[in-house]
């Protein structure tokens, strides 16, 4: 076992990181041991460093299978980067370019070659344990039918275990689920794999749910506070992406639409764009995304509601991933949920995907913590709520339904947990229908005990009661709620449950709250970093992100290093981007320094004035002492006056001078400037006389 001294300081040579994510290490560990192992973590959990450092310490090379030209291309990119030997190999290529990197591959010339699964068979000489020390398979879901992104192509992976038998293997995805994650042990041939799956909370990112009311304008005005913002506006109609682009452009917005109905270049455009940050807003079907590690996508709008809970999370997983806040809004509307049930109308697996429409739903109008209702979907319990969601900032009032939860979980045990949650209303509310009726429910003790609420109200309380983890649906089982370990502590241990009424909340509150306390900074330090990395970004030819990504531009800000020492201590920083762009940032924060200071040089040198004058110095022995000029002084004087400072202005100017000013001001009109008073005077009064009458004269009349 490599312990993390060893690790540590090559994570932080090549990768800036001054130590491991979630699982990071164990995962290295095993890799290092030459054990198989499958990686489950979510987008943005940090899934490439637990191959890529071991493939630095690997003697030979680590082969990386990629479904996506373009996201490999992206990868290499962030590794060269970083100083690291990579390269990628696929059918775009033309003959003589493979030749020269397999070439590299039999010289080590390489740590990792990214390679997509059809273009395997043309690496078959180098495919030997020679030159092979660990094969990475990212994307891995997609060798298995049973998820939502197979690829044929991916089926044929299964032949490296036999090839290179000794060789581990590490197969990485973000889908979870459990027939999926069997699926790629199987077909891989890695069944001794070791397991790791991390926890899918992806707590920086803000969730929202809005009504869709007037949801263009909702928009026009979310993006208006977040200028420079990098996000994505996911719609179900190419007509919809087309309409909105159209829309948000006539503002002034820069965005741009994505579909499949647009050819292979415009779509490559696009997305190039907004990769290189050229494009703000995408307004996309689905299809956009899959291809896009762009790790500063700060938002993600659903215009309209995704037909399940899996859709939604992986979408809005292409926020944040760097870390760092990012935000979640989803547009909800009845029309889109009745829309969506009528596409899924007569597909093959019809009732799954009602069921999974109907999550979808119930987390569109939950009443409590969002986070914890789509974690409790993928199969994780969040014991607190998330403080991150607008449930969490604005919340609904709850009150003691321990009761109500009592009585509806005594109906579903009645029921033997095979009853849908209709049914389970019905027995409840005492219906006299075919079904409670034909199968004797009417005879239960406890049919009828919750009569005195309303069918729509036992509905809000139920889905609370799922949403909470105190039952589930089914979905395999013609959707029977049935209980859970936590069903059995509302029912006998006392546990209390706390619930909503049924009332329309204005989920609005929290954003305009957000919006009148946001002020509009431009110049700011982070602003400055940003635009510097997009001129490397366009100079260079490589995504912005990669350079360093948002988390690290914010450290900078935080941190202001001003050497080549400090500038290292930075997250994301390792050798080669300080050597190559330390400088050049360092010199950024300098000069935003300096412009500071001159910016802040007017208040201090008042306030030195001041210190002076308090101690009872003269206005002579001030200027003396500062070397400046005695109506220097008294414009520090006046202006420390207007302010609210305590100065006696009589010691400088007579009571007289001040009525003669006053009337001069009437009888001038409220001149502009001191020349008319001057000239008033005969040139009799002194400036400095003048502009401290005006001062005295300016704070009176407030
Ligand atoms: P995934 O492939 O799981 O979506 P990535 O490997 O692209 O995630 O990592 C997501 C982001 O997290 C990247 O910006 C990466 O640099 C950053 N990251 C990964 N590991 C660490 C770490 N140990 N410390 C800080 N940042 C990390
Ligand atoms: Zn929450």
């Amino acid at each position: 076992m490599t312990d993390s001294s060893t690790l540590i300081p090559t994570l932080k040579k090549y990768f800036g990181f001054d130590s491991f994510r979630n699982q990071q290490e164990e995962i290295i560990n095993t890799v290092l041991e030459q054990k198989d192992c499958l990686v489950i973590m979510p987008t943005g959990g940090g899934k490439s460093i637990c191959f890529q450092l071991p493939a630095l310490m690997f003697s030979g090379i680590t082969l990386v299978i990629s479904p996506l030209i373009a996201l490999m291309k992206d990868q290499v990119d962030g590794l060269r980067a970083n100083g690291i030997e990579a390269d990628y190999f696929n059918s775009s290529q033309a003959g003589e370019e493979q030749q020269e990197i397999l070439e590299k591959v039999v010289t080590s010339k390489l740590k990792l070659l990214y390679v997509a699964p059809e273009s395997l068979g043309a690496l078959e000489n180098i495919l030997k344990e020679a030159y092979i020390s660990c094969v990475a398979i990212d994307e891995a879901h997609c060798i298995s039918s049973w998820g939502h992104d197979f690829r044929p192509s991916y089926q044929q992976l299964s032949f490296l275990k036999r090839s290179l038998p000794n060789t581990p293997v590490i197969a990485l995805t973000a889908t979870a689920d459990k027939a999926t994650r069997q699926d790629i042990i199987d077909q891989l041939q890695i069944p001794n794999a070791k397991q790791f799956i991390t926890s899918f909370d992806r707590k920086n990112i803000g969730l929202e749910v809005r009504p869709a009311n007037d949801r263009v304008n909702q928009i026009i005005d979310f993006i208006a506070q977040r200028p420079n913002q990098s996000g994505i506006i996911y719609c179900l109609s190419r007509k919809s992406t087309e309409q909105l682009k159209d829309r948000l452009q006539s503002k002034g917005i820069d965005a741009h639409a994505y579909h499949a109905g647009l050819n292979f270049e415009e779509r490559t455009k696009v997305q190039e764009d907004f990769i290189f940050d050229k494009t703000q807003v995408v307004c996309a079907t689905v299809a956009f995304g899959m291809g896009i590690d762009k790790s500063n996508v700060r938002w993600v709008i659903h215009y309209n509601m995704p037909k399940n809970l899996e859709g939604y999370y992986q979408e809005i997983g292409r926020a944040g991933r760097d870390g760092t806040k990012a935000k979640a809004l989803l547009f909800h509307s009845y029309a889109d949920v009745l829309q969506l049930r009528r596409f899924i109308d007569g597909t093959t697996n019809e009732q799954l995907q009602v069921a999974k429409l109907d999550r979808m739903k119930q987390f569109s109008e939950a009443t409590s913590c969002r986070r914890k209702i789509l974690l409790s979907y993928f199969g994780e319990l969040l014991a607190k709520n998330c403080g991150n969601c607008d449930i969490c900032k604005n919340p609904p009032q709850f009150f003691n339904g321990t009761v109500i939860a009592q009585k509806a979980l005594s109906v579903i045990t009645r029921l033997r947990q095979s009853e849908s949650m209709g049914v389970i209303i019905d027995v409840l509310r005492g219906a006299k229908n075919a079904t409670t009726l034909d199968k004797h429910y009417d005879q239960l003790p406890s049919y009828g005990i919750g009569n005195d609420i309303a069918w729509k109200d036992w509905q809000h309380y139920i889905i609370q009661l799922i949403d909470q983890g105190y039952c589930e649906i089914a979905f395999h089982k013609h959707n029977a709620l049935q209980l859970t370990h936590f069903s059995r502590e509302v029912l006998f241990n006392g546990q209390q449950v706390q619930m909503t009424k049924p009332i329309e909340r204005n989920v609005q509150i929290e954003e305009q709250k957000e919006k009148t306390k946001k002020s509009k900074k431009k110049d700011t330090l982070f602003e400055r970093l940003r635009l510097l990395r997009l001129k490397i970004s366009l100079e260079e030819n490589i995504p912005a992100y990669l350079i360093f990504s948002d988390a690290t531009l914010k450290e900078i800000e935080a941190e202001r290093p001003m050497s080549e020492a400090e500038f290292k201590q930075i997250s994301g920083v390792g050798q080669r981007k300080m050597e190559v762009y330390g400088d050049e940032f360092i010199a950024e924060i300098n000069a935003f320094m300096a412009e500071k200071k001159k910016k802040t040089k007017k208040s201090d040198t008042a306030k030195v004035t001041y210190e002076m004058y308090k101690k009872g110095m003269s206005i002579e022995a001030i200027a003396e002492a500062r070397d400046l000029k005695a109506p220097t002084v008294f414009s520090h004087l006046s202006k420390l006056y207007s302010e609210g400072k305590e100065i006696d202005m009589y010691q400088f100017v007579t009571k007289e001078e001040v009525i003669s000013v006053k009337n001069a001001k009437k009888e001038l009109n409220s001149p502009e400037g001191l020349k008319p008073y001057f000239d008033h005077f005969n040139e009799e009064l002194e400036y400095s006389k003048i502009r401290l009458a005006l001062t005295i004269l300016d704070r009176e009349n407030r």
